[in-house]
């Protein structure tokens, strides 16, 4: 009886969650802005360069062309080390190392030669590393690169760095090393440190080190829209350990909802839809673009509308350069000028064409690993709004 009892309250409690999760996602899946922000953020972080940042730009490029719109990659490479997953393999048994930010790539294989102390010049006097890896403490005064550079100097392939405190560090070196570098974390490293000391050790070192970022931006726009009148766009990379919800999965899912909403009006005609990459890295991506772009291209532009941050906080705040304060005025009534700069519209802005910049300010949030919510309200607040200037700018 008690039994009985217990499974059909459980069956009951089941259902009313089935329920609920039906109605909820139905709500949703309704709301193509709410769904879009959603598949963005649920890939994790879409820091430029990684791989997911890629699957982030191939959502996007599936997403348009779905509505219609021609796709164009542009891709653009800059300066940005990325760990690409380096790892240090014994006996076929894969023990994760973090590269040192600036080490070469490479896969060195050799003996394990334990440095004493904590690798200076004389510290290599009593090993023989020479074609092997060295296996030194982090510490004791020495930098990294100098750890580094004493032992390519003794003749070594391959360093590792054992980090003095618990877990792993990222290190940071001064200038390139010559030699590939990796840092183990406190307690593999000691063992395997010990063990080099008193027994062979073959290892091969893989150091997956890229000294550069490739960026993509995705621009969209109908078959032979070679001159648009008004760009639309917004970053969809987010930093490292952020989902990038509100920053900025939001105005990438707007820019993306205003070409749904245009896609059979003539007005789609004479836009480029973009979503940028490489924002949070310093507007890489919008930067690569104007570089690009001819000066007749960018004096045939009226406008350039950009999205950031805007699914979360109740005021949008509008922020116009050139003609597009006073168009934006004369439909909302509340534009500022200049006030916030740190996003794609500068860009645009550098080169002379007209902003409009949308964007509900930072929240508690920001930049964290806690950026993994938008309000769907917000978003279709914000893409209504935008669609009133659109119309105005194309008239
Ligand atoms: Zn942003």
């Amino acid at each position: 009886m008690f039994l009985r009892f217990r499974k059909s309250r459980i069956l009951l409690g089941m259902t009313i969650a089935f329920l609920i999760a039906t109605l909820t996602h139905s709500l949703f899946a309704a709301d193509p802005l709410f769904a879009d922000a959603q598949a963005l953020i649920s890939l994790g972080a879409r820091v430029a360069g990684t791989p997911t940042a890629e699957r982030a730009s191939e959502l996007l490029i599936d997403r348009y062309k779905k509505l219609g719109y021609e796709v164009e990659v542009q891709t653009f490479t800059y300066p940005k080390f990325f760990d690409a997953g380096s790892s240090l393999s014994i006996d076929g048994k894969t023990i994760e190392a973090w590269a040192m930010v600036r080490s070469i790539a490479g896969n060195p294989s050799g003996r394990l030669v334990a440095v004493p102390n904590y690798g200076k010049p004389e510290d290599f006097k009593t090993v023989d590393v020479r074609n092997q890896i060295a296996i030194v403490k982090r510490g004791g005064g020495v930098q990294f690169i100098q750890k580094i550079e004493n032992a390519a100097a003794a003749g070594a392939i391959g360093v590792l760095i054992v980090n003095n405190q618990p877990g792993n560090i990222r290190g940071m070196l001064m200038k390139p090393s010559t030699i590939p570098a990796a840092s183990l974390p406190q307690d593999v490293g000691t063992s395997l440190l010990e063990q080099a000391q008193k027994t062979t050790v073959q290892a091969t070192l893989t150091v997956k080190a890229q000294p550069d970022a490739l960026g993509r931006n995705v621009i969209a726009h109908l078959p032979n829209v070679k001159q648009p009148k008004l760009i639309i766009g917004g970053h969809f990379d987010s930093v490292e350990n952020s989902p990038g919800a509100n920053d900025n999965a939001s105005g990438t899912a707007v820019v993306l909802g205003i070409a749904r909403s245009l896609a059979k009006s003539p007005a789609a005609k004479q836009i480029w839809f973009m979503a940028f990459d490489g924002e949070e890295d310093g507007l890489k991506g919008s930067e690569a673009f104007v570089d690009r772009a001819t000066q007749p291209f960018l004096s045939g532009l009226k406008a350039m509308l950009n999205f950031d941050m805007v699914g979360v906080n109740d005021r949008l705040l509008l922020d116009g350069s050139g003609t597009m304060t006073s168009i934006a005025q004369s439909i909302t009534g509340d534009v500022n000028s200049s006030r916030f700069g740190g996003s794609d519209h500068a860009s645009f802005k550098s080169k002379n064409v007209s902003t409009l910049f949308f964007f509900r300010g930072k929240d508690p949030n920001y930049h964290s690993p806690n950026d993994k919510t938008v309000d769907p309200r917000l978003l279709k607040e914000t893409q209504d709004e935008a669609l009133k200037i659109v119309q105005k700018v194309l008239q």
